[in-house]
Parts: structure tokens; C-alpha cells; sequence
């Protein structure tokens, strides 16, 4: 018995340090990344019910491998902001997603994804003000999508940030919402222009009759909060439908579009906005 512990301890040890090297690994691989150019931007049309029109793309990041496959954000994201490296990655998806969309023939939106530390740890709104004056893009075109667990650690501070941006003329969104634990004291903390119905309430609508609940639920929130929703993860037309019917005023997911490299190479989801 007393060697099998041995064993077990010592698998356990080649497990731990098989799991160090990987994150070396991954981490010497990011930084590489960022000096070598390896990052790529795709961008995701969001569309309004409303209008029928293309509202904006959502700029997500890429990871391309020698090989030309891809390492999809999940999987480095949250090692990049462990190490730190969050911060000039970040950084360079700001820039380089606001001096693509400056050349775009229009003036859609853009909205950028922001890690918690960068929140937390940069002069955020000089970086931000910085970046709009150097590519020339109009503040009014970028919108910065924020998750509920930026708001946790220091709430005040927080605010204040965010606040600062606003001043700057960029609009907020609330990422994700309804999966964290305070989304709801999240929104009373701050006036989000803008609230991300989490695509996981999307995903399970058919099956579930809870899930039609806290959609129409959310929607009826952003009413009377006057901030519009959009609804993430939209597959199926089915879907869209349900949405229209409540009222939702913005869409983003497959039905319309992937993720593309390009942002108007996207076919005109117009016809699936007013079907
Ligand atoms: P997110 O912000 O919730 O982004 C939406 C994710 O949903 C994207 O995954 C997108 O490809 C995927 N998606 C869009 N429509 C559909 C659909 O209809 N069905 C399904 N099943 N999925 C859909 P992606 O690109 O793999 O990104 C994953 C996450 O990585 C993002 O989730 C975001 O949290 C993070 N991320 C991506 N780019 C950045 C970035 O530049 N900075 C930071 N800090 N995080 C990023
Ligand atoms: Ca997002
Ligand atoms: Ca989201
Ligand atoms: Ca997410």
C-alpha cells in the first residue's frame, strides 16, 4: 500500500510539472506571438431588429499557429491575464481593431472586448484616448464590452474608470450578462449603454421553458432601465423570432454571422434581420 502511494504521488508530481511546462510553453508561445505578429482580428456582425441594419462587429481575437490552425481566446486568454501579458495584448487588439475600422467605407461600430485587468491595472482612458487620437476613429464608433467580474474587486474605482471613458465619448456594454453571481447590483453601480444577454440563455431556449423566463425577464429589465439588449448566440430562426416578439432590439450569433476576418466581407444579414 505504501508503494502505491509513492506511485500515486509520484504520477502526481510528473502531472504537476508536465502542467509548469505547458504553461511555459503557452507563455513563451504569447509573447512570440506579440513580437512576431501572430495575432489576427476576426469581427462579428450584431444587427438591429429594429432597423433591419447592421449596428456593428464585435472585434475577437485570434491566435494563429504555424501550421495555420487556430488557438481559440478561451484557451490563453486567462493565462495571459495571470501573467500579465493581458496588458500589451490587450492594447494591441484596441489599436489595431480601431485603425482597421477608421478605413472602413462606414462608420459601424466596433466593440472591443476588456480583460478585468485591464480595467484594473492601466491607465485605461489616457491608453484609450490615446489610440483614438492617433488612428482618428470617432469615439462614438468604439464601444468597450466589460464582463460583470471587472466590477468585483474595487467597485468604486471601477466606476470611476468607466466613467472617465464615457467622458471620452465611448459607450459600455455589460458582457455576459445574467452568468455571474451580481449582475443585477452590477447594473445599478453604473449606466451601461448596453446589455449582452449571455448566449447560454440562447443555447437553451428550445428545451427550456426557464430560459424563455429570463429572457423576457432581461428584456423587460432593459426597458425599464432604458438600456437596449442584445442578445448573443443567436443560431436559429426560431430564435430570432422569439426575440422579435419580446422586443429585443439587437442580434448577434451564426444566424447572421461568423466571425470573419474581414468585417464587411460578412453577406448581408440584412435579409435574415427583417425575415
Ligand atoms: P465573448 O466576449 O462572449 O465573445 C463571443 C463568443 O461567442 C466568441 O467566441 C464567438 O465566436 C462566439 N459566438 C458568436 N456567435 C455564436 C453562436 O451563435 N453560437 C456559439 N456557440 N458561439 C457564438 P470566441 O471568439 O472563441 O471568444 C471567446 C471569448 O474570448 C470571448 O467571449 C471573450 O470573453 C474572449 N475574447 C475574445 N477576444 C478577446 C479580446 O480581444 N480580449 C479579451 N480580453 N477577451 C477576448
Ligand atoms: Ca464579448
Ligand atoms: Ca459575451
Ligand atoms: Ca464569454
Amino acid at each position: 500500500a505504501k508503494g502505491s502511494l509513492t506511485q500515486s504521488i509520484c504520477f502526481y508530481e510528473e502531472a504537476m510539472d508536465e502542467a509548469v511546462r505547458n504553461r511555459r510553453r503557452l507563455t513563451q508561445g504569447l509573447r512570440e506571438a506579440l513580437d512576431q505578429d501572430q495575432f489576427e482580428l476576426y469581427y462579428q456582425v450584431q444587427g438591429s431588429l429594429e432597423t433591419g441594419k447592421v449596428t456593428g462587429y464585435e472585434v475577437l481575437l485570434r491566435w494563429r499557429q504555424a501550421d495555420g490552425s487556430f488557438i481559440p481566446p478561451d484557451q490563453f486568454i486567462p493565462l495571459a491575464e495571470e501573467t500579465g501579458l493581458i496588458l500589451p495584448i490587450g492594447e494591441w487588439v484596441l489599436r489595431n481593431a480601431c485603425r482597421e475600422a477608421a478605413t472602413w467605407s462606414e462608420p459601424h461600430k466596433i466593440a472591443v472586448n476588456l480583460s478585468p485587468i485591464q480595467l484594473a491595472h492601466v491607465d485605461l482612458p489616457r491608453l484609450v484616448h490615446q489610440i483614438l487620437i492617433e488612428t482618428g476613429l470617432k469615439p462614438s464608433r468604439l464601444e468597450l464590452e466589460i464582463t460583470e467580474t471587472a466590477m468585483i474587486s474595487d467597485l468604486d474605482r471601477t466606476t470611476h474608470i468607466l466613467r472617465q471613458l464615457k467622458l471620452l465619448g465611448v459607450s459600455v456594454a455589460m458582457d455576459d450578462f445574467g452568468t455571474g453571481y451580481s449582475s443585477l447590483s452590477t447594473l445599478r453601480a453604473f449606466p451601461f449603454d448596453k446589455i449582452k444577454l449571455d448566449r447560454s440563455f440562447m443555447s437553451e431556449l428550445d428545451g427550456s421553458p426557464q430560459s424563455k423566463a429570463i429572457i423576457r425577464a432581461v428584456l423587460a429589465l432593459g426597458e425599464s432601465l432604458e438600456i437596449p439588449v442584445l442578445a448573443e448566440g443567436v443560431e436559429t430562426m426560431d430564435q430570432l423570432s422569439f426575440l422579435r416578439e419580446q422586443g429585443c432590439g439587437e442580434v448577434q450569433g451564426y444566424l447572421l454571422g461568423r466571425p470573419k476576418p474581414e468585417a464587411e466581407q460578412v453577406a448581408a444579414p440584412e435579409a435574415i434581420l427583417s425575415a
